[in-house]
């Protein structure tokens, strides 16, 4: 019976293959006595430090695969392992007891895994992964266990988990990985930053992945729609086929246009940029042609270490990516902690409603101090390339005021000490909050441009949880209110005479891309790999079509509506230019193109 399941799309991409079922059991522990205390003492010790070398290779294999900022994640694993917090209790309980070393250390463990339990922070809660990860591998090498670990996997298969280890991503090979599934996690989770960059299809937050799987069944992972299905039917299982060969098709056809500019048919160009979230994957957006860096979300640079990174350090990554950009711009989007990316940094206490609360310029402005080193780094920076600052979650002038004061001391002091920085350096406001975008015509008195932040719009906008997949359907770019909230920023930026563009998701979809244009949005930022598409798309349409769509759009009265005038309006080349349809979930379940049932094959890859 196929099975349908719901979560939050993490990596986009088609994978269909078999299943494994990484639910690794825990090892054996028996509580047996030791006569020889002192020698037990000395096998834990050299355990921890043979784990501690362990942990050290896969980390010199991740910073060479993927880059420092993913092998930081690693450094809190070796910290762990330090820790006399573990050790002590261990060996006491080896020495007074004469407990062997696994069921010592496993005993402290219970008590460290009960302390974390009871703490009410997603930043603990997301490290329990980490010590957990720790345990595991500390009690297979005393308990003399095969290595539990993803790496025992040699061919192609779709990974369902209820969650992945650090070490368990890290042993993720784009060979043998077709798609993750995860029960648990969503986009900030180190298995989802890891599948995005290595470009392997995922889906989190699926609730009961492993109850409705086994090994060997076989599985459709649609990181785009957040959808997995086991055991499909026949008439799912082709019409995926279909569509993953297609994706592929389109990958390869969209190369061609890497290095093509980005204009309308009627020759207007328009800047087409990428979102990154670690320094390293600035080579993809160069890869698939990205003018320019339009979001930096420099929280991961805080999210990847266990320490706050200095201002040498900020300014000395700001300065590595600019350098790799230039002459195009990168835009440092300011911290944004809080809501779902954690606070732990600035030690903030549970909030009832994270989303809403002390999230973003509002952490920012509420620590001046850390602010203001994390500008004197970019400013700093901005000697080198084309560096633009640009503030999150501005709800109204006075916050924008306020920032760009403590911009104005960091440049006093900089000044002052005489350290030389682009006394020009453009300052923009994320426009993200419903609030922001009524008074966009107060805020572009302030700044030199503006990003357009839907994914906050959207969840702001409607009310709707970005991350919770049982609103998800609720959330829809094309609802008018987005849409009337949109047009009313390009046009207060107009009056004004400053740029627009937009970064969140809706940017990335080209379905989308001649409305963005139509209704005056100056460029569009995405996730790098969504760049060819939507180049495609503004190639094969005029601006003059594009303006003709948004008027008759912006008259319109639901999403469906709108959803079914896109796909009528769009000239038929135009929609044959683009890689994937706007179809609806039902849409893909009814009207799916027609092709040859085959018997179900395990291993058919990933799209
Ligand atoms: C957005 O809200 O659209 C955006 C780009 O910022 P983030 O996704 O990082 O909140
Ligand atoms: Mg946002």
């Amino acid at each position: 019976m196929m099975v349908r399941l719901k979560g939050i799309q993490t990596s986009p991409g088609i994978a269909i293959g078999p299943i494994y079922l990484h639910d690794p059991e825990d090892p054996w522990i028996d509580d047996r006595r030791i006569s020889d205390v002192e020698a037990e003492v000395g096998r834990f010790v050299a355990t921890l430090e043979e784990v501690a070398e362990d942990v050290k290779v896969i980390r010199a294999q991740v910073e060479e695969r993927l880059g420092r900022d993913y092998a930081q994640i690693f450094d809190a694993h070796l910290l762990i392992l330090e820790d006399v917090a573990l050790k002590d209790p261990t060996t006491q309980l080896i020495r007074q007891e004469r407990f062997s070393a696994e069921y010592a250390f496993w005993r402290t463990f219970q008590g460290v895994r009960r302390q974390f339990d009871a703490i009410q922070d997603d930043y603990f809660r997301a490290r329990k992964a980490d010590i957990l990860d720790i345990e595991k591998r500390v009690l297979a090498k005393l308990c003399r266990q095969e290595d539990v670990l993803l790496d025992r996997l040699t061919t192609e298969a779709v990974v369902v988990a209820h969650d992945l280890t650090p070490s368990d991503t890290a042993h993720m090979h784009r060979d043998c990985v077709l798609g993750v599934v995860t029960e648990v996690g969503g986009t900030t989770s180190h298995a989802a930053i890891i599948a995005r960059g290595l470009e392997i299809p995922a889906v989190a937050g699926v609730e009961s992945a492993i109850a409705s799987a086994e090994s060997g069944d076989l599985a459709i992972v649609d990181g785009r729609r957040g959808l997995v299905y086991v055991n499909p039917d026949a008439g799912t299982l082709a019409r995926y086929r279909v569509e993953a060969k297609r994706f592929q098709e389109v990958r390869k056809d969209l190369s061609a246009l890497k290095d093509l500019p980005t204009v309308t048919l009627d020759g207007i160009a328009v800047n087409l940029q990428g979102n990154i979230e670690i320094s390293e994957e600035v080579d993809s957006a160069l890869a698939y042609g990205a003018e320019g860096i339009g979001l930096y979300r420099t929280e991961y640079l805080y999210l990847a270490s266990s320490s706050l990174p200095t201002e040498d350090e900020q300014t000395e990554t700001y300065t590595r990516i600019a350098r790799q950009m230039a002459p195009h711009p990168l835009v440092i989007r300011t911290l944004d902690l809080g809501g779902d990316k954690l606070s732990y940094i600035l030690h903030t206490s549970p909030e009832m409603n994270p989303f809403l609360g002390w999230r973003a310029i509002r952490l920012s402005l509420a620590n001046k101090g850390f602010f203001r080193t994390q500008l004197r780094a970019i400013l700093r920076a901005s000697v080198t390339g084309n560096i633009q600052i640009m503030y999150p979650m501005i709800s109204g002038v006075e916050e924008l005021i306020e920032a760009n004061e403590v911009l104005e001391e960091a440049r006093e002091e900089l000044r002052a000490e005489g350290v030389p920085f682009d006394e020009r350096c453009p300052v923009g406001a994320m426009i993200e909050v419903p609030a922001a975008a009524v008074v966009a015509d107060q805020l572009a008195e302030e700044v030199d441009f503006f990003s357009i932040g839907t994914n906050d719009l959207i969840q702001y906008a409607i009310a709707v949880d970005r991350g919770n997949e049982k609103v998800a359907y609720l959330f829809d770019p094309l609802h008018p209110a987005v849409l009337r909230l949109i047009h009313n920023v390009v046009e207060a930026a107009d009056r004004q005479g400053i740029p627009v563009t937009v970064c969140g998701e809706m940017a990335g979809d080209p379905w989308f891309s001649a409305l963005l244009l139509g209704l005056g949005v100056d460029g569009l930022s995405m996730s790098p790999m969504a760049i060819p598409a939507v180049k495609r798309a503004i190639r094969s349409i005029t601006m003059e079509e594009a303006r003709v769509l948004a008027g008759t759009v912006l008259s319109l009265r639901s999403c469906e509506e709108i959803r079914n005038h896109l796909q009528e309006a769009l000239p038929p080349e135009v929609r044959q230019a683009l890689p994937e349809p706007l179809f609806t979930e039902a849409v893909l379940e009814e009207d799916g193109p027609e092709a040859r049932v085959e018997a179900d094959r395990p291993g058919e890859g990933r799209a």
